[in-house]
């Protein structure tokens, strides 16, 4: 009988393992899609994946036309979904590729567990490089600390990525299927996504093109790029990686053997690309592990911390005007074009958590509905870490100071001309804290502080004390 290839976040013809293996079969293949946001603890998306997801599932759908097959969309709990579609083609096997978050493995048991004996059920592993029962600490428990992760990791091979099945066999007749535009995934009014469409393309396409052009043109330099917020000098596959667009294992393998044939490709550069990738898997191995990573934080120490209740400091947070700006500039690049660097990623989420003194839970919130990657397991596991909720490595103690931070990955201001461009002509000297310029400087430049840009909404020196004191408390 048919086999249903149950598509989540791997909407990739290339290296899908459920969907090559159930090609090879030769059997008749029912490609389905879910967007389930009503199954119990699943999230609903935030706006920019939404405009993402529409144009993913547009190329998908495409690709597998090519391939002679059709994909079949529903919306509702994944549950109904797919045990109808089972039914409606007479299917006897469901293949999947794994998920790692908690919400949905249980979903996943849950459709096991309902479907008869003549349905068989086949996972596989595709979307991160090492799966979690596969990595453990000498004492048979997880890693909570990257460092050690790292090198318990770091020589492991992988499998080769599998290619692309040549064609699908179609069943006597596909499945009902909702059309993607009556979901209304994209925003209307207003359209506000102009400025992700002009940093993005959605889709496999699109992202094996990123791939190859990093590997081609930034990977020789990326050890040394990838801190440096102005300039496109990353790999920028990390909405392509979040959807499944692209594999793990064939970023892996393309940026690796682009390493071997070239020598101009140092060796500290695919290091450093692989650790990244490898960072990935390691926020996904937390939060298959400890779970609850959304809500809970992953040193219960912090359960008694005092955050600071402020709507108003964290609306400035949020539109980019809290005065400093190396922290405004990275909060406007997510708002328009739904993605930010990653040293930025950092500085805007210690200003929120230490200096504003907010709860790491809204920052992760907030990240959740502007980023076109917003990913469950890095988007909560990063925000736990930087808010020092998270591991050791990065305690809370540990707190950015936004002015250093802009001199030194941003030297000349070009990343906050780009994004702040009432700031634009000041200069070097005086962009970094526009507070502590003379008169004049600013005058020169059009800048009114207060009027045409704000003044800092809380002195960084007084707001590390505060952010202390507070730590105090709970340090235990
Ligand atoms: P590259 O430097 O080219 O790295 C290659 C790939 O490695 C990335 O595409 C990504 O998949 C992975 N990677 C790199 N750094 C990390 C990291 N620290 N953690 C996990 N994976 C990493 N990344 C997300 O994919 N989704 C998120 O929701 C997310 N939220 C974050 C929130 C905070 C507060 C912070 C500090 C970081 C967050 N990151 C998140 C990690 C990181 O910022 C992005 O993965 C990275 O900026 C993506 O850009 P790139 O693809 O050009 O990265």
């Amino acid at each position: 009988g048919p086999i249903v290839v149950w598509i989540r976040d791997d909407l990739r013809l290339d290296d899908n393992p459920a969907l090559a293996h159930a090609a090879e079969t030769g059997r008749p293949v029912v490609p389905l899609f879910v967007l389930d946001e009503e199954s119990k603890g699943v999230r609903s998306l935030g706006g920019a994946h939404k405009w993402w997801l529409h144009h993913s599932l547009e190329g998908f759908a495409r690709s597998l036309r090519g391939k002679g097959s059709q994909l079949t969309m529903r919306r509702g709990k994944a549950k109904e979904h797919v045990l109808d579609v089972i039914e409606a083609v007479g299917a006897t096997a469901l293949f999947f590729n794994r998920r790692y978050d908690p919400a949905s493995r249980s979903v996943d048991d849950a459709i096991e567990e309902a479907l008869s004996d003549d349905v068989s059920v086949e996972r596989f592993s595709a979307n991160i490089l090492h799966d979690p029962e596969s990595v453990e600490t000498k004492t048979g428990g997880y890693y909570k600390v990257y460092t050690p992760f790292w090198k318990n990791v770091s020589e492991t091979g992988f499998r080769d990525p599998i290619d692309a099945p040549r064609g699908l066999k179609q069943p006597d007749a596909f499945p009902r299927s909702d059309d993607l535009g009556d979901w209304d995934l994209l925003p209307t009014k207003p359209d506000w996504s102009g400025g992700l469409a002009e940093f993005f393309t959605p889709g496999e396409k699109a992202g094996q093109e990123r791939l190859e052009y990093f590997c081609d043109d930034l990977l020789a330099g990326y050890h040394n790029g990838r801190e440096r917020p102005f300039a496109d000098e990353t790999s920028r596959l990390s909405p392509h990686l979040r959807w499944g667009e692209i594999s793990p294992f064939r970023a892996w393998d393309t940026a690796n053997t682009y390493a071997s044939r070239r020598k101009s490709i140092p060796g500290d550069a695919i290091r450093t690309f692989r650790q990244e990738l490898v960072w990935r898997d390691f926020n996904y191995h937390l939060l298959y592990h400890f779970g609850r990573l959304e809500t809970d934080n992953f040193n219960d120490r912090f359960d008694g911390f005092e955050w600071r209740n402020s709507k108003k400091d964290l609306q400035a947070w949020q539109r980019g005007l809290t005065g400093y700006p190396i922290v405004d500039a990275g909060m406007r690049q997510l708002w328009q074009t739904g993605w930010m660097h990653n040293r930025v990623r950092m500085i805007v989420g210690s200003f929120l958590t230490k200096d504003l003194l907010i709860d790491w839970r809204d920052g992760e919130r907030w990240f959740w509905d502007t980023l076109v990657d917003g990913d469950i397991a890095s988007n909560t596991a990063q925000w736990q870490w930087i808010g020092g909720a998270g591991a050791d490595a990065q305690p809370f103690f540990r707190i950015f100071n936004p002015i250093t931070q802009s001199e030194k990955f941003d030297p000349k201001g070009d990343y906050i001309r780009t994004f702040v461009p009432e700031l634009k002509d000041l200069p070097s000297t005086a962009i970094h804290a526009p507070w502590e310029a003379d008169e004049s400087t600013l005058a020169e430049a059009g800048v009114t502080l207060g009027k045409t840009y704000p003044k800092p909404i809380v002195d960084h020196g007084e707001a590390r004390q505060r952010a202390l004191d507070a730590y105090d408390k709970v340090k235990g």
